[in-house]
C-alpha cells in the first residue's frame, strides 16, 4: 500500500469519525468501514499487463453489456481476497446472525466456490445468489452483502484502468459500463448541470440524460420529478412516477470523490427515508435481463 493510499483511508475514515458526532445511529455502520477499508484497500489487485481490445471493448459497449461481464471468471486479478472473505463473514456474524459463519465455513470446507458466486454477484444475477442462500438456508441480503464488499476492489482497480482509457461518451444506459451496477448517485456538475451517474462499487462515471429515468427510461415530463428539503440546498431525489424508482442526486461544480462516495451515501441516508415515506424505492433489476 503506497502513502497515497494511506493518506486517503485516513481521511476517509475521519471523515466517518465526524458523521457519528452528527449521526450517533450510524455507529455500527462506520465501525464496519473502519475495519474494513485498509483490507478493501490492501485487496487491490494489480492488472499489470491488462491489454484493453478497444474494438472489442467498443463493441461491447454498443451493445449495453459492461465492459466486465463475460471476462470476469477468467480476468487478471479476479481471484477473491481470502483475509477480505474471512473478515466480511465475521463482521455479519458479530452483526448478530449465524449466516456469515455459515458461509463461512461452506466456502473454507470446500463445499461452496467462491468464484461463480461472484460471477453472479457482478452481474447482479440474484436467482443463482437465492439457490446458494437456500441451499445453505441463509439470508440472500447476507450473502449479497458478503459478495458486494469483496467484488469492490477487483471491480474498482478495473473501473480505474478502464476510465483512464474509455470515456463512455457513448453509453446511455442507467447501469454502470464497467461492472453493471446501477448508480449510487446521480450528479449534476458545472453550470449546466449536465447529468452524470455515479457508480457506488467501481466508482465510474457516466453521462446520461437529464430528463430520463434510470430505471424504467421513461422521458415523460410529467413522470419525473425530484424530492428535497429545504435545508439541504445541494442533494435532491429524482424519483419516477412512472416505475417509482428513485436515486439520490448531488447538484455540485465538481464531480464527488472517488473515495467518499460512502461517505457521502451514509450522510445522505435521510434523503433515502424521504424517499421512501414517499413510496418510492430503488428496484431490483438485472441490467440485459429479459423482461
Ligand atoms: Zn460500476
Ligand atoms: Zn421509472
Amino acid at each position: 500500500m503506497n502513502n497515497l493510499a494511506i493518506h486517503s483511508i485516513e481521511r476517509v475514515i475521519s471523515a466517518l469519525d465526524e458523521l457519528t458526532d452528527e449521526y450517533p445511529d450510524l455507529i455500527g455502520a462506520v465501525d464496519f468501514y473502519e475495519e474494513v477499508l485498509p483490507l478493501l484497500e490492501q485487496s487491490w489487485p494489480s492488472l499489470h499487463g491488462l491489454h484493453l481490445d478497444m474494438n472489442e471493448a467498443g463493441d461491447k459497449l454498443r451493445q449495453g453489456v459492461p465492459l466486465l461481464w463475460g471476462e470476469f471468471s477468467t480476468a487478471a486479478g479476479s481471484a477473491p481476497n481470502m483475509e477480505l472473505f474471512l473478515t466480511l463473514c465475521r463482521l455479519a456474524t458479530e452483526g448478530g446472525n449465524e449466516d456469515g459463519q455459515v458461509l463461512m465455513q461452506t466456502v473454507l470446507n470446500g463445499d461452496v466456490d467462491l468464484r461463480p458466486l461472484l460471477t453472479a454477484a457482478l452481474t447482479l444475477d440474484r436467482a443463482t445468489l437465492t439457490t446458494t442462500a437456500r441451499s445453505l438456508n441463509i439470508e440472500l441480503l447476507t450473502i449479497e452483502a458478503i459478495l458486494r464488499h469483496l467484488l469492490m476492489p477487483i471491480v474498482r482497480a478495473y473501473s480505474d484502468a478502464f476510465g483512464q482509457a474509455l470515456d463512455f461518451a457513448e453509453w446511455r444506459r442507467g447501469y454502470c459500463p464497467v461492472c453493471g451496477d446501477w448508480p449510487l448517485f446521480g450528479e449534476l456538475h458545472g453550470r449546466d448541470r449536465l447529468r452524470h451517474l455515479r457508480c457506488g462499487r467501481c466508482t465510474a462515471s457516466w453521462r446520461f440524460k437529464r430528463l430520463e429515468c434510470i430505471w424504467c427510461g421513461t422521458t415523460k415530463r410529467d413522470e419525473l420529478s425530484f424530492l428535497y428539503e429545504l435545508a439541504v440546498q445541494t442533494w435532491r431525489v429524482d424519483v419516477c412516477d412512472h416505475c417509482r424508482g428513485y436515486v439520490k442526486t448531488l447538484v455540485s461544480f465538481d464531480p464527488l470523490e472517488a473515495d467518499m462516495l460512502l461517505v457521502h451515501d451514509l450522510r445522505t441516508l435521510h434523503m433515502d427515508q424521504l424517499a421512501t415515506d414517499a413510496g418510492y424505492k430503488r428496484p431490483f433489476k438485472q441490467p440485459l435481463a429479459s423482461p
